[in-house]
């Protein structure tokens, strides 16, 4: 019933042959990894699972109770051994005498750290109470949306002993910390024989003596919810299908129209980059006669609206009448309406010692027919935030079908969103890079200098689109950059620059897969010698098509962009020295080159008043890791200068005044220059980055 996986049961994965021999701790993590493998048993970085192990004390050699339990901020499907803390049970266990009261339990929070057990540096999660005092060697602690549909019903208690008898208890909804882990003992000892428990609003405990069975219990449990739900909630979901779905394309088009502009609107503060889903869980929310009043519900668990704000925005589309012009006039409006309403939000619940507003824009846009579009300060928050959201559609389902679905109440959400130690958390967190949230397509983007490029914009937290037309060549740069820097930040399209229908397609999958465009580093190109008398037409125009027209395009593309996007734009060029300077027999890739300048002068002349730049690097005699210096050309340079290939860096080097190579990282270095902040009131410019060479002095 739920989620894609509609009908089908969880797999009991536990392998004995691989858990024999492993120790206590291994035990731990093989279950979590296990647990966390499945969206359906958890969401990401959602619940936690712990092991009470014996073990040798470091100071005195003595065998104590060690509690190892997922530490703070990590995830349990990825979590390795060093993602648990590990802390003293007698410890935790004495803390109950410093204990003042509810009023008082953040305080607790404080005290952990005073448990470590070994100095291990990982920090103790604000859930480590709960664990510590079930009276469980093995507990889980999980969010799956079969649990939480049921904890998200008006009768979710009656629910949980209908479905579950005896056998797993039910606690009313508190916010995790200190005096939840107490209610939790409190149930353990008055229920001895319950496997688990389910918590209002939030999802499920469960424990074992040994691994294997906290584990067996956790899939045989949430097993039993998926099967109920799949028996009980029969009628058509949201209560029926009130608007149409949109072709696939169709949806993508209209994505691809809205994301900008949505992004331009609420970027002020920071920089935003978005994601689309409009998988099916998602589209039966968005088609349904009870979309709007369910989103305005807000989502239940804690974990859902941290990631997803308390509600989304639906935008106002028809797909019965598809009108995206009407569509996007009414953006500004409903964007400020959303804003304004959070903001009250927040004055109503504020509490004197509250944190100050944080960014009041939604983060998640629902349009009717077509999808959902997530926006966050990165590629993976973004993502993970429509994750959360798929989750939250999905206890709605739910909920919805057996019960009415209730949402947390407005007070406690906003307690949880504005928690002090929520607020500590993120003041920890490292000051974002001086590109984080910025998007960027390089052109030539799988050679020498666009891969270095994308190296650069990428180490300063850019999101990349690389545009080439070697297939090949492309996914290989995808791949290094990916490795590198994590598979959300990266994408590839094949673009051939001379073709208005691909530029145009190219740019349009840029959008889709990131949500906008701040950055235009157009590269692409080509070198080609001969005299004047012997160049062809053909050869001719094939330097006018990639070089001028090429950039052309690109730019007429990005300003496009630029212009819907109302938050300014980039461009940089990478031209030529050849562009200044008259070189020997190359008439036609100098004057290629010397119209890129041109057009970039023109350009950064009609952008200005947009807040869109426009510079120029020129880079000479780059020949490592270039596609150009790779074929004829260098023959042909190296013919011209009557010289033999391997003497051409050389004699570039020598030929320089700083008597230095020009690398594809020195011309990437400049790029970032221009496309960053750092040159904020430089457009129409020219950088050199050709070791010197007074020819092209420019003047
Ligand atoms: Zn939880």
């Amino acid at each position: 019933m739920l989620d894609k996986h509609q009908g089908a049961r969880l797999a009991n994965l536990w392998d004995d042959g691989k858990a024999a021999g492993m120790t206590e701790p291994e035990k731990l993590l093989y279950r979590s990894n296990l647990l966390g493998s499945d969206k359906r048993i958890t969401n990401y970085g959602g619940g936690n699972t712990s092991a009470k192990v014996m073990e040798k004390d470091p100071l005195t050699g003595e065998i104590v109770e060690v509690l190892w339990v997922k530490g703070s901020g990590g995830d349990v499907g990825t979590i390795k051994m060093d993602g648990f803390s590990t802390l003293y049970m007698d410890k935790l266990r004495a803390l109950k005498g410093i204990y003042r009261g509810v009023e008082f339990e953040d305080e607790m929070v404080g005290y952990l750290p005073h448990c470590t057990f070994n100095l291990n540096p990982r920090a103790a999660s604000i859930d480590t109470p709960l664990h510590a005092y079930v009276p469980k060697p093995h507990v889980d602690h999980m969010h799956p949306d079969a649990i939480i549909a049921i904890a998200a019903s008006k009768n979710s208690r009656e629910l949980t002993s209908k479905i579950f008898g005896d056998e797993i208890g039910w606690l009313p909804w508190k916010r995790p910390g200190y005096e939840l882990g107490l209610w939790l003992e409190k149930f353990c000892q008055e229920n001895p024989d319950a496997r688990g428990v389910v918590l209002e609003s939030h999802g499920l405990f469960t424990w074992g003596d040994t691994a294997k069975e906290a584990y067996e219990t956790t899939i045989e449990i949430i097993n039993r919810a998926i099967a109920w739900f799949e028996t009980e909630n029969t009628g058509p979901a949201f209560g029926g299908r009130s608007k149409p779905v949109l072709a696939a394309a169709d949806r993508a088009a209209i994505a691809k129209k809205l994301m900008p502009v949505i992004r331009g609107l609420i970027s002020a503060g920071e920089s935003k980059v978005g994601h689309f889903d409009d998988s099916q869980a998602v589209l039966d929310f968005v088609t349904s006669t009870s979309l709007e009043p369910l989103a305005a519900l807000g989502t239940s668990c804690p974990d859902h609206f941290l990631r997803t704000k308390i509600r989304p925005l639906v935008v106002d589309f028809d797909p019965a009448q598809p009108d995206v012009g009407n569509t996007l006039a009414g953006l500004p409006e409903a964007i400020a309406t959303y804003r304004a309403d959070y903001a009250a939000y927040y004055e109503r619940c504020k509490r004197a010692d509250s944190p100050a507003m944080r960014d009041p824009n939604a983060v998640v846009y629902l349009v009717p027919g077509v999808g959902m579009i997530t926006f966050a300060k990165d590629k993976a928050t973004a993502r993970i935030s429509a994750e959360f959201y798929v989750n939250a559609i999905n206890v709605m389902r739910g909920a919805s079908g057996v019960s009415t679905y209730v949402g947390l109440p407005e007070q406690e959400a906003f307690d949880i969103e504005y928690w002090l130690l929520e607020e500590a958390k993120l003041q920890r967190m490292p000051k974002p890079k001086s590109l984080a949230g910025r998007i960027a397509l390089v052109t030539g983007g799988a050679g020498g200098i666009g891969k270095a490029t994308a190296n650069r914009l990428m180490q300063e937290g850019a999101c990349v689109v690389l545009a080439d037309i070697d297939e090949t060549a492309l996914e290989a740069a995808q791949t290094e950059l990916s490795t590198r820097y994590g598979k959300d930040f990266v994408r590839s399209v094949n673009m051939n620059v001379t073709s208005e229908a691909a530029v145009e397609s190219g740019f349009g999958d840029a959008l889709l897969a990131f949500g906008g465009l701040d950055i235009l580093v157009s590269n692409a190109g080509l070198a080609t010698s001969a005299a004047v008398e012997d160049t062809t037409l053909a050869l001719w125009n094939k330097n006018m098509d990639i070089l001028a027209t090429g950039y052309f395009l690109v730019s007429r593309e990005a300003f496009r962009i630029f212009r819907n996007q109302k938050a300014g734009g980039n461009v940089v060029f990478v031209a030529s020295k050849n562009g200044l300077a008259a070189s020997p027999g190359a008439s036609a890739y100098c004057t290629a080159k010397a119209a890129e300048i041109h057009l970039a002068r023109c350009l950064a002349l009609e952008g200005a008043s947009a807040q869109i730049r426009v510079n120029v690097v020129n880079p000479d005699a780059v020949l490592r890791g270039s596609k150009i210096w790779t074929g004829e050309w260098k023959e042909q340079r190296a013919a011209a200068y009557k010289m033999d290939v391997d003497e051409l860096e050389a004699h570039y080097r020598e030929r320089s005044m700083l008597k230095l190579s020009v690398f594809p990282e020195d011309i990437a270095e400049a790029i970032y220059f221009l496309a960053s902040d750092m040159s904020a009131k430089s457009t129409g410019n020219i950088v050199n980055v050709d070791a010197g060479n007074a020819p092209s002095f420019t003047r």
